[in-house]
């Protein structure tokens, strides 16, 4: 991550407001609950020249994210001003550009208003990944599928500043000679990535699991999907076992600063790689603008 442009946001008043910072700028107090309790959300949105991709479904996604945690309700209107502002000041950089927001639940012991910025960065260079592909290991992550319904203070399915475990996941995978990650649940079922969606293809039908697992709607997968409707492809939202990943055609996961990145093994074992298939849907997320 390279960081550009750094908008902090007032959230004191209801209306609130924003204003450019240096980016090594000292803004978060250090007993914020963000920083002390990983008590917050955010959302990373790529960027292409200079516009915010799939702005509106981020948005949505933030807008969850708080009503889950029981933060105060984000102003849309204004989230997404600064979030096109941010993405608009690199309009220039001529690479996939990203823009990462954040709303944390403010200062420890005080009844404050939240902390919010929005940071604009230079996204890693998805093309390689793209092409090569990713070798993955599928990794339980210790809850039954159902978790959302049964137990939702664990918050499964909101975007959190809680992000270590996903690091974690990330060094078990390096341990196992991979470099990402499909979270399963205990009871069989495949989830998601620790950054990303899964889209498989089996019988023809690109699939992807439900945000009723308590995974993240994704909204590249969401897009992928959009436009794989459009070219007349079947796809669909639905349960995928563990057990079926070995047999599709395609596995990807899919997010917003990598685009689709196919598998190529899974558990150390081949996965069915379709370059064709890889480039037509990254061709038409680069396609987008929101
Ligand atoms: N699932 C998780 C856990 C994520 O963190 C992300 C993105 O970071 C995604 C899925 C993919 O979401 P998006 O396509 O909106 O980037």
């Amino acid at each position: 991550m390279k960081p550009m442009i750094l908008n902090f946001v007032d959230l004191s008043t209801p209306e609130g407001s924003f204003r450019s910072h240096p980016t090594d700028a000292t803004l978060i107090r250090v007993d914020d609950l963000g920083i002390t309790r990983g008590d917050g959300i955010f959302e990373t949105a790529g960027v292409i020249d200079g516009v915010p991709l799939a702005l509106e479904a981020h948005l949505a996604r933030f807008a969850h994210s708080a009503a889950m945690l029981e933060l105060p309700e984000p102003n849309l209107d204004l989230w997404r001003r600064v979030v096109v502002d941010t993405a608009h000041q690199m309009a220039d950089v001529g690479v996939l550009a990203a823009v990462k927001f954040c709303m944390t639940r403010g200062i420890e012991g005080q009844v404050s208003a939240p902390s919010g910025w929005a940071l604009g960065y230079l996204a890693d260079d998805p093309t390689e990944v793209r092409r090569d592909g990713l070798d993955v290991v599928t990794l339980d992550r210790g809850y039954r599928h159902d978790v959302a319904e049964t137990s939702p203070w664990l918050l499964q399915g909101a975007k959190t500043l809680s992000y270590a475990v996903n690091k974690a996941v990330l060094r078990e995978a390096e341990r196992r000679g991979a470099s990402d990650v499909i979270f399963t649940s205990i009871d069989g079922y495949a989830l998601e990535g620790p950054s990303a969606s899964l889209i498989a293809r089996i019988d023809g039908v690109y699939v992807t699991p439900p945000d009723s697992l308590g995974i993240l709607k994704g909204t590249t997968q969401g897009d992928i999907f959009t436009e794989l409707e459009a070219r007349g492809l079947p796809t669909t939202v639905g349960n995928i076992m563990v057990s079926e990943l070995a047999g599709a055609e395609g596995l990807w996961l899919c997010s917003s600063t990598r685009g689709a990145a196919p598998i190529r093994t899974l558990d150390g074992k081949p996965v069915a790689l379709d370059h064709q298939a890889t480039q037509a849907i990254n061709d038409d997320l680069e396609k987008r603008r929101s």
